[in-house]
């Protein structure tokens, strides 16, 4: 029988967890976590981003705010506000919404970031702190999944997981953290130049599609009884929506899901994890667990 791996409910979960501890902090008389997220441009999808990261703010109680600047702000006007915002000892962690405009240098601007600050653990000093497995921002889609693997007790241990995709945000991450001590899977990591990637996928017991790719991976690609989870989000013309779009995965859910043990559908699997992942670090950030 195959269990379909419900975000909603263990984000939902993550939240109340969340928002008592905020209560409690509040209730001692301390100052509420505060996350701003900085918005270049106006990008239909980075603006729903930042609005659904902002209304998450809201219902756990955190204090927030949104920095918007238009897509003629030059490189140095950036860095500068990176640099008020590090200073800033009224705010925690904060978020540059990726993409930025071609004109500035995404790896500066990461780079830029006070590490303590640096929330979406995109800078390369947590990279390495999370390689290493020292405290760190783990980015929030990989952390995302592995409380969904945590929650439903999926068995990880000496288990073949193959990973789709290798950015920095999402495939790399997740593959080292699934190899490290505690997690102990066997990892392989496909990208767009593997051979046979439909065979390398065939002997994974957990797979892991990050590629951006709508409904790349069937059903003939996928071990009957594996665990899958599926992190793209794609929007595909849809003659059956009154948008006329609706939101695709990276997996043919309708035919893989007969086939496996676990799956996450799209929506409703890794999207919500994703914030509730960075609420999280945020909280750790305002407590100072990661740097004391
Ligand atoms: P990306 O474009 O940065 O990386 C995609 C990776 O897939 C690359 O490493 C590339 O080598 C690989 N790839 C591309 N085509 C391939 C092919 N045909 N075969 C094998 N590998 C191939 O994308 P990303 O930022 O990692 O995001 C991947 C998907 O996940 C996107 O759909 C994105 O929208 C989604 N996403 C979802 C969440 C969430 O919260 N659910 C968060 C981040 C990203």
């Amino acid at each position: 029988m195959t269990k379909i791996i419900d975000g909603k409910e263990v984000a939902a979960v993550m939240r109340a967890e969340i928002a008592a501890e905020v209560a409690q902090m509040v209730a001692e008389g301390k100052r509420a976590p505060y996350l701003v997220a900085v918005l270049v441009g106006n990008d239909g999808a980075s603006e729903a981003y930042v609005g659904n990261k902002e209304k998450m703010c809201g219902e756990v109680g955190f204090g927030s705010q949104v920095r918007r600047f238009p897509d003629t702000i030059t490189e140095q006007e950036l860095l500068d506000e990176i640099a008020r915002l590090n200073a800033d000892e009224a705010v925690d962690g904060f978020i540059v919404q990726l993409p930025l405009p071609k004109h500035i240098s995404e790896d500066r601007v990461i780079e830029a970031i006070d590490p303590r600050k640096d929330v979406d653990g995109f800078h390369p000093e947590n990279t390495g702190r999370m390689i290493g497995g020292l405290p760190a921002y783990i980015p929030a889609t990989p952390d995302g999944i592995l409380s969904l693997l945590k929650y439903y007790d999926i068995e990880t241990s000496g288990k073949h997981c193959v990973v789709i995709g290798r950015s920095n945000i999402v495939g790399r991450p997740i593959a080292n953290l699934l190899s490290q001590k505690g997690w102990d899977c066997t990892v392989t990591i496909c990208h767009s130049r593997t051979h046979d990637l439909a065979g390398v996928v065939r002997t994974g017991d957990i797979v892991i599609a990050a590629l951006g790719k709508p409904e790349f991976v069937t059903a003939d690609m996928v071990k009957e009884g594996a665990v899958v989870i599926d992190v793209g989000i794609t929007r595909v013309p849809s003659a059956e929506t009154k948008s006329g779009w609706r939101l695709a995965g990276d997996v043919k859910f309708g035919e893989v899901a007969p086939r496996c043990s676990y799956i996450t559908p799209v929506p409703g699997g890794v999207g919500p994890m994703t914030i509730i992942s960075l609420m999280r670090n945020t909280l750790r950030a305002a407590k100072r667990e990661v740097y004391k």
